[in-house]
């Protein structure tokens, strides 16, 4: 973890701003259960003032997910759309409690960044510890620079253990907006997000907002994790949406577009 944190802090003190310049949780048609195209979603972008994009299909343990050949051909996906620096990746499934993923490793050069989640459908978890177990060995694989939604309750966790892990691994938990709309029933997501907060706030970690999008119209939208952060009094300069260059140095992540 670099040691620019602080140094980064004078210039971003304030309120949360309206634009979040960096929002890298996003699905297109080819997550199976999203409604809107490639090109929909970084014009989408382009109208939300987002600098950065990162579009991550599920992985293929999500039914109705693409095949994993559809990764293997992302290299044909210009970087530079509309304006827009465009990062082309993956949401994968965490499988179970070792820790395994729902891709072949050999893919992941393909992959400008790689987010992983645990998702209901395709998730065999155990105790509380075990659960910990498995998404710590994946935050430790350094291909993963986001853990998504650990706190929608789909899985029971450890979060201090989580919030520990984030320097020494370069990884990065989410505050998922999306996780907490009210029509979802997640009852648990806004307890569990604020203990997230409020750990990583005594611990000076970073944290990122996902809008996890998965229609056009809610690109950039980090409505509810915006309100539950600025509630809880967590300081902007830690959420890395608002500093993309603490971002790419925090998790190693690359944009590709000026290879
Ligand atoms: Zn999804
Ligand atoms: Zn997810």
């Amino acid at each position: 973890m670099p040691d620019t944190i602080s140094g980064e802090r004078s210039s971003l003190k304030g309120s949360y701003p309206c634009t979040v310049p960096l929002d890298v949780h996003n699905h297109t048609y080819a997550s199976g259960h999203a409604y809107s195209s490639l090109q929909e979603m970084v014009i989408a972008a382009r109208d939300a003032g987002i600098e950065y994009f990162a579009i991550t299909d599920h992985g293929p343990a999500t039914p109705g997910a693409c095949d994993p050949f559809y990764f293997r051909n992302y290299g044909i996906v210009p970087r530079l759309m509309y304006g827009v620096k465009v990062l082309m990746g993956s949401e994968l499934n965490i499988l179970d409690c070792e820790g395994n993923l729902d891709i072949d490793e050999r893919l992941y050069p393909k992959l400008d960044i790689v987010l992983a989640g645990i998702h209901r459908v395709c998730w065999r978890g155990g105790s509380k510890s075990r659960n910990t177990e498995g998404v710590l060995s994946v935050m430790h694989n350094p291909r993963i620079s986001v853990i998504t939604h650990p706190g929608d309750g789909t899985a029971e966790l450890d979060f201090e253990a989580l919030v520990r892990c984030c320097r020494d691994s370069g990884t990065l938990l989410e505050i998922n907006s999306s996780s907490m709309l009210p029509w979802r029933d997640k009852t648990e997501a806004i307890p569990n997000n604020k203990e997230i907060i409020r750990l990583c706030r005594a611990t000076d970690t970073p944290l990122i907002m996902g809008s996890d999008a998965h229609i056009s119209f809610d690109v950039g939208n980090c409505r509810y994790a915006k309100a539950l952060l600025e509630e809880e009094g967590f300081p902007v300069e830690l959420v890395l949406n608002y500093n993309p260059d603490l971002f790419f140095s925090f998790t190693g992540v690359r944009w590709r577009g000026e290879e």
